[in-house]
Order: structure tokens, then C-alpha cells, then sequence
């Protein structure tokens, strides 16, 4: 059996919850020990859409990212795991906590940096994705949730075959990258933006066609028009501090130490005097 890994594509999950449904409708009520018992019906999602919102009215947009346990290869909840084999981790990748195996300590709980593994009390067990190993074992060829997404923004391949894909993807929390190794790659994150409208206060009109340059910290400049509408966006930056210059016959307005380092900037209307 090759190994597995999960690629997902955020530009073309819409949002649908379709992949949380199919966990639920996969998990609740059915027990599938010892890969896992039953998901209880509400608290627990093993796969979780997060939505967020970014930016300001009215320069928002919203991003989606499906995620769920990384199914590391050096995984902080085996290590943290005092009772053997309890969680394990299978010839495809998988990581599995054992339902029959599990004393419900919750000392993985506290070990995983992406917060994957909820708690039952109901079982007294400690519960995450599996990867729907019960149906990998029984002739599928993927997980519920990814068979279910109808964008195919859900893929779960051969790591060899997905090797021109992981080139060109980031795992989520990328400090964390060498230290778990996760198993999951997520294709076109979404960077921070700066976008803002430049206005004409005289002629009470946008401005349209002005040269909009932002400089990074090591210098990197990026320069843009504004639109039809005025308006300047630019996207898919990195975490960091920018400086901005606005230009429209010879008026000039300057903006500096602009921080995405905790959030997306929308300067709003901007008056060029
Ligand atoms: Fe996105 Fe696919 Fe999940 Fe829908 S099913 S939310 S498109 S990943
Ligand atoms: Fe374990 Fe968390 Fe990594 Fe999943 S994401 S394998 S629960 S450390």
C-alpha cells in the first residue's frame, strides 16, 4: 500500500459544507471500532469547514479552508500517548486512535498543535479523523469527504503521484512543517490584503487609472492601477509591513508601516489632495 497524503485547493472550495456533512453522515450513529467508535451528533466535527471573514465593508472577501487532523508522520499525539499502540499510525499514513485501546487521559489532547483530537464523554475516548480507514480497508479509495466534494477541491492521492501538487502547496501552520511533518497540503492559501478607493475631494469623483505602489520591508515593490471604480486591491501579499504611495497628476499620498501581519487592511476611501 503507498502511502497517502491530502491536497486540497482553496480556490475552488465554495463553501458548500459538503465534505462536514459527509463526516457526519459517515461517523454519527455508526461505530467503526477499533478505528473508531460513533462521532457524537453535535460539538464533534472530525472535518470542519472554518470561514473567514477578511477585510472590511466594503472590501471583504471570505475564505474557506477545510481541515482536520494532519495525519502527521511525526505526530505529537503518538508521543504524548502513555499506553502502547493506543494511537498508531497505518502503512498509508493514517493515524488512528485505537477506540479499544484509548483510556481517554487526554494527554494527546494537549499534544496536537492543530487541535484535530476532540474529547467524548459519552466514551470516555479521545476522537479525530480517520480517513475513513473502515472504508479504505473495504474497497475505497478515498474518504467520505473527499469522494463527496463536488468541486474536487478534496483530494486524497498516492504521495508519489502527488508530488508536482505538494510542490506547489503550503501545510497549514508552515513553522510547524519540519517538526509534525503533516500529511495534509493546502494549494492557493490565501494571502493578506491591502485594498482601499482613491477619490478626487474637488471634483467629488474616484480616481481612475492612478498608479498604486506598495514596497515591502526588503524593498520588493508592487505597483498596480486603480480600476474603473477607483479602486486598488492588492492581493495574496505575505504576513509583513508594507509602505503605499498613491500618484494621480502629480498629487501624492503616502502611507507607511501598513501591518497584515495580524489582519487584512482596507483603507477605505482615500481623498487625494
Ligand atoms: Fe469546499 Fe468541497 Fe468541502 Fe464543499 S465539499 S466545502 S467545495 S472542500
Ligand atoms: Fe496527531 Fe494532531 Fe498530527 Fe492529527 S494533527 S496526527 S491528532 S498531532
Amino acid at each position: 500500500m503507498g502511502k497517502k497524503v491530502f491536497v486540497i485547493d482553496l480556490s475552488i472550495c465554495n463553501g458548500c459544507y459538503t465534505c462536514q456533512f459527509a463526516c457526519k453522515d459517515e461517523h454519527c450513529g455508526n461505530d467503526w471500532s477499533p478505528i473508531a467508535k460513533s462521532q457524537p451528533e453535535i460539538g464533534q466535527f472530525w472535518m470542519k469547514l472554518t470561514e473567514e471573514v477578511c477585510g472590511t465593508v466594503p472590501k471583504v472577501k471570505v475564505a474557506y479552508r477545510p481541515h482536520m487532523c494532519m495525519h502527521c508522520d511525526n505526530a505529537a499525539c503518538m508521543s504524548a500517548c502513555p499506553v502502547d499502540d493506543a494511537i498508531y499510525k497505518r502503512e498509508d499514513g493514517l493515524v488512528i486512535i485505537n477506540s479499544d485501546k484509548c483510556t481517554g487521559c487526554r494527554n494527546c489532547l494537549d499534544a496536537c498543535p492543530y487541535d484535530a483530537i476532540y474529547f467524548n464523554e459519552d466514551s470516555n475516548l479521545a476522537q479525530k479523523c480517520t480517513g475513513c480507514a473502515h472504508l479504505l480497508d473495504n474497497g475505497w479509495t478515498e474518504p467520505r469527504c473527499v469522494d463527496a466534494c463536488p468541486t474536487l477541491a478534496l483530494k486524497f492521492m498516492d504521495e508519489a503521484d502527488a508530488k508536482d501538487l505538494i510542490a506547489d502547496s503550503q501545510v497549514w501552520k508552515p513553522e510547524l512543517k519540519d517538526k509534525v511533518k503533516p500529511r495534509v497540503y493546502y494549494q492557493n492559501l490565501p494571502g493578506k490584503f491591502i485594498a482601499g478607493t482613491l477619490y478626487d475631494p474637488e471634483e467629488e469623483e474616484v480616481i481612475i487609472g492612478a498608479v498604486a505602489t506598495l514596497t515591502n520591508n526588503d524593498g520588493t515593490a508592487l505597483t498596480l492601477e486603480t480600476d474603473s471604480y477607483g479602486d486598488f486591491w492588492f492581493e495574496k501579499l505575505e504576513q509583513g509591513i508594507f509602505d503605499l504611495t498613491l500618484k494621480s497628476n502629480g498629487k501624492v499620498k503616502s502611507f507607511t508601516g501598513l501591518d497584515t501581519t495580524e489582519k487584512d487592511l482596507n483603507l477605505g476611501d482615500i481623498p487625494l489632495v
